[in-house]
């Protein structure tokens, strides 16, 4: 049987988060990867976290943490059970932004 904390670091792994530095309250100004400005957005996953649960950048695509892998994957954990659908969401994130 999967645990819970597993299942959680399943989805964290998935998204392929490169960093470990982590922005609590706001996303930094310039993207860290392609150096971009005011392009960072905050991601929402239903049912894991009411809010931001980790940063994305619009234009480079790469995701910033907010939280440690550890709390990102704990709240993650919370979607066990819940179909997520990781490819549907790199496809929204690939459309261009209006
Ligand atoms: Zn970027």
């Amino acid at each position: 049987m999967v645990s819970k904390s597993n299942a959680g670091l399943e989805i964290f792994d998935g998204l392929e988060i490169r960093g470990t530095k982590r922005w609590k309250k706001e996303p930094p100004d310039v993207c860290p990867y392609c150096s971009k400005e005011d392009c960072i957005s905050g991601v929402e996953v239903i049912a894991a976290y009411d809010g931001a649960l980790f940063w994305e950048c619009d234009e480079c695509g790469e995701k910033l943490l907010r939280f440690t892998k550890e709390t990102t994957a704990k709240y993650l954990a919370k979607t066990d059970g819940l179909y997520i659908d990781l490819e549907r969401m790199k496809y929204i994130c690939q459309e261009p932004p209006n």
